[in-house]
C-alpha cells in the first residue's frame, strides 16, 4: 500500500497528540523529540514506528522484486511498460509516469541513500521490512538502563516516568527557566537550591526519608549520585538475581513516579503528604504488581524473600 506522505504525517502527529496529551501528561510541544520517541526502547525511545520510513521500506518490496527480476505479473508489466529494455540502474522516471510508480522509485532513490544499492539488493534471497526499516533508521548505541526503565515487572506508567526522568525531560522548575516560563529554578519545596531533577531525587530531604523507608524494607541500602547511577548498581549488585533486581527496578521506577507526584501536589495544590505516607503507597504499588506476577517461576529463596515484604 502506497500512502501519501501527508497522511503519514497526520498519523504521527495523532499519534504524538495522544503520548504527550493523554492522562499521563499535558503539554506542548512533546518533552522529547519524534525521531527519539522513534528509537527502539533498547536505544533509549519509545519504539513508535516512523511511519514514512516504514512506508518506504514497505515499497522497497517492489524494488527488490524489480532487481530480481523476479517472475510474477506486476515486474513483467513494470517492464513492458516502463523499463522496456533498460536495467533499473539506467533508468529514469519521465514526468508521465504514474503517481504509484513514482513512489516506488522515491523509495528506490531513499534506499540508496542509506546504501541499500539495486546491486546489494540482487545479493537477499529475500526482503525484510523490518531488517530494511532497522537500516534507514541507523544504528544506535544500546543505552544500558532501558533495561531497567522498562522491566516488565514495573508498572508502566512509572516507567514512562522514569524514561523522562533519566533523560532529564520532567518539567522541573530549571527546565521552565531554560524555557522561559519561569524566572527563579528556586526548589520551592525546600528552598535548598535550584529545582533539578537530581536536586528532587537525590538532594530534597523528603525523597531522602522516602528512599531510607523503601531500601530498608527492600533490605538493601546505599545512596546514589542520580537516577542512572542508581541502575548501574542495581545492575552490577543483583547480576545474578535476578528476582531482587527486577524488583529493585520497579522500585527505583515507583519512587521516580510517586515522588514526582507528591512534588506536583506541592507545588501546584500546596498539598503536604508525610513521608512515611508515600511510602507506604509505593510498597502497596510493588506489592500490587507482584501480586499480579504470582504464578511466574521463582527460585525458592526468591520466594521467600518476595514472602517477607509481605510481612511489614
Ligand atoms: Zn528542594
Amino acid at each position: 500500500m502506497v500512502l501519501p506522505k501527508t497522511i503519514l504525517k497526520q498519523v504521527e502527529a495523532i499519534c504524538r497528540a495522544f503520548l504527550w496529551t493523554g492522562q499521563w501528561f499535558s503539554s506542548t510541544p512533546g518533552n522529547v523529540k519524534w525521531e527519539s520517541v522513534c528509537k527502539g526502547k533498547k536505544e533509549g525511545g519509545l519504539g513508535f514506528r516512523d511511519t514514512v520510513k516504514w512506508n518506504i521500506a514497505t515499497l522497497g518490496k517492489h524494488v527488490w522484486a524489480m532487481a530480481m527480476e523476479k517472475d510474477n505479473l506486476w515486474v513483467k508489466w513494470i517492464h513492458s511498460v516502463y523499463l522496456k529494455n533498460k536495467t533499473l540502474e539506467h533508468y529514469h522516471p519521465t514526468i508521465d509516469s504514474s503517481w504509484y510508480w513514482k513512489k516506488i522509485w522515491e523509495a528506490k532513490m531513499e534506499l540508496e541513500r542509506v546504501g541499500i544499492t539495486t546491486a546489494k539488493l540482487r545479493t537477499w534471497t529475500h526482503y525484510s521490512v523490518k531488517r530494511v526499516y532497522q537500516i534507514m533508521k541507523g544504528e544506535t548505541e544500546q543505552l544500558q538502563w532501558s533495561r531497567n526503565v522498562w522491566d516488565r515487572w514495573s508498572i508502566l506508567k512509572h516507567s514512562f516516568f522514569s524514561w523522562l526522568a533519566i533523560q532529564d525531560r520532567l518539567k522541573t522548575k530549571e527546565r521552565l527557566v531554560q524555557y522561559g516560563v519561569l524566572q527563579d529554578d528556586t526548589c520551592s519545596l525546600c528552598g535548598g537550591g535550584a529545582e533539578t531533577i537530581n536536586h528532587l531525587y537525590f538532594d530534597f530531604q523528603y525523597t531522602q526519608r522516602v528512599l531510607e523507608l523503601v531500601t530498608s524494607w527492600l533490605g538493601l541500602g546505599r545512596t546514589y549520585r542520580d537516577l542512572e547511577s542508581a541502575f548501574k548498581w542495581i545492575n552490577r549488585r543483583l547480576s545474578q538475581q535476578k528476582v531482587k533486581k527486577k524488583v529493585w527496578n520497579a522500585a527505583v521506577n515507583a519512587i521516580v513516579y510517586c515522588i514526582w507526584q507528591v512534588r506536583n501536589s506541592m507545588v501546584w495544590k500546596n498539598q503536604k503528604q508525610q513521608e512515611d505516607h508515600t511510602a507506604k503507597q509505593i510498597k502497596f504499588l510493588i506489592l500490587s504488581r507482584l501480586n499480579k506476577l504470582r504464578g511466574r517461576k521463582k527460585k525458592p529463596n526468591e520466594e521467600c524473600w518476595i514472602d517477607s515484604l509481605y510481612n511489614v
